[in-house]
């Protein structure tokens, strides 16, 4: 159990990375209009160093900032940060095909109503819809099923906003200093047990990303230029891709499911993390762009580093998944079945 409280950045509470302050901008449920997407990309490219992240509960990452300040400011103007006291705590991801923004909307607003709720955990999370059920939500919605800690314990609501809610005041009273809903003793037990009525479980958390396409492309390595997407709207998802209208210029995202980007991923790596070994998403990109290989040995060699690193897999055999690490420590690697690179300071091992 931790005893010391989450330090989760906001878009004002920043994170001092290696390359600066690091600000977390929430996006319940990941919609964003044209003018806000600019209010974003503006602040990165005026504020911090020219990029946006996106992250797995589909919110956003402006680095390399000096303070808080002004960024908060200016996203206080766009709309996106309507509470001060509740802003690390908005983490809602919905389902990004369905027609969910209203109920996201309305959860968002009784959330950051109830002052109570302001000192929930940053890492507390909603989640709202059958394809996003499995992301470990503390608290789920899927139509009239309550989800808890990710599970379906037959809890049925009839106001999902109130469920919701209530559900979270329970957790705040019942979670010392867990940051999590699983972490409680019995405190799924506690709260199922508040809401009395129970069906049979009948719901099967699952995880359903959106394929690449010309409508939901796919952003590498989760990195946004601030020059992209110039007056766009779209709704971003928590597989690190959007959700854009036709006709919207996708040049340079994921449209097309043979990609060799697809489902490769990276932790941060230097010069955001002072602990990498190596500079990965540069490393990534030459592994990417190398010609693929066809030959027997099956080796990809990643040019531009003495020696040359040899991976074994190449992009045109690899698995659904590949994950690249600066350091032991793999953050960011996904669920499942991946393989992994981890630097070692002369190279990446491979991990199956
Ligand atoms: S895996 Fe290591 S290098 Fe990469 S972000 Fe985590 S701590 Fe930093």
């Amino acid at each position: 159990m931790r005893s010391h409280p989450d330090a989760c950045p906001g878009a004002v509470e920043l994170h001092a990375a290696a390359d600066g302050g690091l600000a977390r901008i929430r996006v319940p449920g990941g919609t964003l209009s044209a003018a806000q997407w600019d209010a974003v990309r503006l602040a990165a490219a005026e504020l911090g160093n020219g990029s946006i992240e996106l992250t797995s509960r589909a919110n956003l990452q402006i680095r390399g900032l000096a303070d808080g300040v002004e960024l908060g400011e200016r996203m206080r103007a766009a709309g996106l940060l309507p509470s001060w006291s509740h802003e690390r705590i908005r983490n809602i991801v919905a389902a990004p095909l369905d027609d969910n923004q209203a109920l996201v909307d309305a959860l968002d607003a009784a959330l950051c109503a109830d002052p109570v709720l302001a000192s929930l955990p940053g890492r507390f999370l909603v989640t709202v819809g059958a394809s996003v059920s499995g992301l470990g939500g503390d608290i789920g919605l899927v139509g009239d099923v309550l989800l808890l800690a990710g599970t379906d314990t037959g809890v049925r609501v009839s106001d999902p906003v109130d469920a919701v809610v209530t559900a979270a005041r329970l957790f705040q009273s019942l979670r010392g200093p867990a940051w999590r809903l699983s972490e409680v003793d019995d405190g799924v037990r506690k709260i199922t047990a508040h809401f009395g009525t129970t069906d049979a479980p009948r719901l099967t958390p699952a995880v359903t990303p959106v394929a690449p396409s010309p409508l939901t492309p796919g952003v590498p390595l989760g990195r946004l230029d601030a020059s992209q997407l110039p007056g766009a709207a779209f709704r971003l998802t928590p597989w690190r891709s959007l959700v854009v209208p036709a006709g919207t210029d996708v040049t340079g995202l994921i449209t097309d499911p043979a990609s060799p980007w697809h489902g490769v991923s990276a932790c941060t790596g230097r010069p955001g993390c002072a602990k990498s070994l190596s500079d990965v998403r540069a490393d990534v990109h030459a592994w990417v762009d190398a010609p693929a290989q066809t030959d027997a040995s099956h080796h990809t060699h990643v040019p531009g580093r003495v020696p040359p690193i040899s991976i074994l897999g190449t992009r045109s055999d690899k698995p659904g998944a590949v994950h690249w690490s600066g350091c032991a420590r793999r953050c960011g690697r996904p669920a499942g079945d991946v393989i992994e690179f981890v630097a070692t300071g002369d190279g990446y091992e491979e991990i199956r």
